[in-house]
């Protein structure tokens, strides 16, 4: 069964008298397990579509379910719970606490839930899994970028997510750090079967992933998984076919 199950969203913001279509009728499903890009030029919706997959923007339209679960129906309150319990976010600033260690960052999103004996412990093994074992009772200001956004992944997975949902997560760094970044996140699939979708403008982090969403003015215009043909196609910078030649970007349909 799908993880995530998205038919026809709509985002639509008013700007002033006009509006903006920064989703436009997106159908997607993903499985369990997939470790995938949504890829696509700053402007193309990618922030917009992984807040609605991952419900902290509510659709103009459309159908979205997760885990099963119809998110559309569901009251702020129920959002929130299936935000906390079923989704785990890791965001391009890193949003780490500044006054707390890595541990207590880690934490942090178990404040929220039924108290668990072993939260301590658990959140220990999550820095280790993701290379920080020696650092746990570091700052984010006495840790590199890397090392932060490593913290911010482990937090992401406290509370054991369906599906880890990642904005930009290696735009704030260095391409090497970003290359260690992407092997962390690797690892995490295949040992944990992690469920992780990340968006990037960025072609080479993309590649690195084994499916490829290209976005293009809210559109959904080539899905392409590693092992059929066609692949790197999906990746080679050319425009896409509805790019920006026809309608008028903030025109309304
Ligand atoms: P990306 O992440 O691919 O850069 P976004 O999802 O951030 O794209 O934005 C898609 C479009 O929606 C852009 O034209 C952007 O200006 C517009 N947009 C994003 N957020 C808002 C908002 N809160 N209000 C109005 N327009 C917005
Ligand atoms: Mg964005």
């Amino acid at each position: 069964m799908p993880i995530l199950v998205a038919r026809d969203l709509v985002k639509v913001y008013q700007r002033g008298s006009s509006e903006v279509r920064a989703v436009d009728g997106v159908t997607l499903n993903v499985e369990a397990g997939e470790f995938m890009a949504i890829m696509g030029r700053s402007g193309s919706g990618k922030t917009t579509l992984l807040d609605l997959l991952g419900c902290l923007l509510r659709p103009t339209s459309g159908a979205l379910e997760i885990d099963g679960r119809s998110a559309i129906g569901a009251s702020d309150g129920e959002l929130a719970t299936i935000r906390r319990e079923r989704i785990g976010f890791v965001f391009q600033e890193f949003n780490l606490i500044p006054t707390l260690t890595a541990l207590e960052n880690v934490l942090l999103p178990l404040r929220y839930g039924p108290r668990r004996p072993d939260r301590q412990a658990r959140a220990t093994e999550l820095l280790e899994l993701v290379g920080l074992g020696s650092r746990t009772s570091h700052r984010p200001t006495e840790l590199s970028g890397g090392e932060q956004q490593r913290v911010a992944i482990a937090r992401s997975l406290v509370n054991e997510p369906a599906v880890i949902l990642a904005d930009e997560p290696t735009g704030e760094l260095d391409s090497a750090t970003s290359d260690t970044l992407m092997e962390t996140l690797r690892s995490l699939h295949r040992d944990r079967q992690v469920t992780i979708i990340i968006v990037t403008h960025d072609a080479g982090i993309a590649g690195r992933t084994d499916r490829v969403v290209r976005l293009s003015d809210g559109r959904v215009v080539a899905d392409e998984r590693r092992d059929e043909p066609g692949f790197d196609r999906a990746l080679a910078d050319k425009p896409a076919a509805n790019g920006h030649g026809g309608r008028v970007w903030a025109g309304v349909r």
